[in-house]
């Protein structure tokens, strides 16, 4: 009777496998009839696919966008309640190298688009989203090469400065690039929204709406690796936006 049970619940097992597969296969079948384009991505599921984890700032672009929807569970930080007058739907309002809510090695992926630019201190919140995920875990930034966007006139950023704002825990209220960032943008490259409505979010919140340091595709890399992760995708550049994915291989 014992061995029939067991057989039994083995039987079950695998049929559940079979149909948690199948109805994912549907669910992606819908996804790629929608978007073909997605049938050349499809390598990316591997990172979300049932797997739990933290989306900053909201704005994920073309593929990681639909294959981050795989995902079994996110959840979405923003460093405000509205971004250009829009509501965030942020599960939590908080700053993107301060995720408080998650406990150490808990999350399987920390993604965050056009955000890194923004923080005034990229390996401290690297730091902090390393903390948060699982050994085996990975972390993946999309972020702008400045050659192609409103930063093209702005010099690259050294490694060797990110250290210095890293060494002296410098946090969000620091004013040392904005000056710097409107005296060199270029106002021509404001594709996103209107130059006022641009302006008016730098006069409103300097802090968070300049871009603190400029990057092209070698620094992002550069910056990863800095921070002892393992280049598991990219460096790849689409438009103007740097994709990369590091992997948290140690403890
Ligand atoms: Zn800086």
């Amino acid at each position: 009777m014992g061995t029939f049970q067991a057989c039994e619940s083995l039987e079950t097992r695998y049929v559940n496998r079979r149909l948690i597969r199948f109805l994912m296969n549907l669910k992606y079948l819908r996804l790629v009839l929608r978007k073909p384009a997605l049938v050349s991505s499809i390598h990316l599921l591997r990172f979300f696919n049932n797997k739990s984890g933290v989306v900053i700032g909201g704005d994920l672009r073309g593929h990681f966008k639909a294959h981050v929807r795989a995902a079994k569970k996110i959840i979405n930080v923003d460093n405000s309640e509205f971004n250009f007058g829009k509501p965030t739907n942020a599960d939590y309002v908080t700053d993107a190298a301060n995720l408080f809510f998650a406990a150490d090695e808990s999350l399987d992926f920390v993604c965050s688009s056009h955000v890194l630019e923004h923080i005034a201190n990229p390996l401290g919140a690297i730091n902090e989203w390393k903390r948060a995920i699982k050994k085996g875990g990975i972390i993946y930034a999309g972020v702008p090469d400045k050659r192609y966007t409103f930063d093209h006139r702005r010099k690259r950023t050294p490694l060797s400065h990110l250290i210095d704002d890293f060494e002296k825990n410098v946090d969000q209220t620091d004013s040392t690039h904005i000056y710097e960032f409107i005296e060199n943008w270029d106002e021509k490259r404001v594709y996103s929204c209107n130059k006022e409505q641009f302006l008016e979010n730098v006069r409103n919140n300097p802090k968070s709406q300049v871009h603190h340091h400029a990057w092209i595709i070698d620094d992002v890399k550069e910056i990863l690796e800095y921070m002892g992760l393992r280049i598991v995708y990219g460096p790849i550049l689409r438009r103007e936006t740097i994709h990369i994915i590091g992997r948290k291989t140690e403890y």
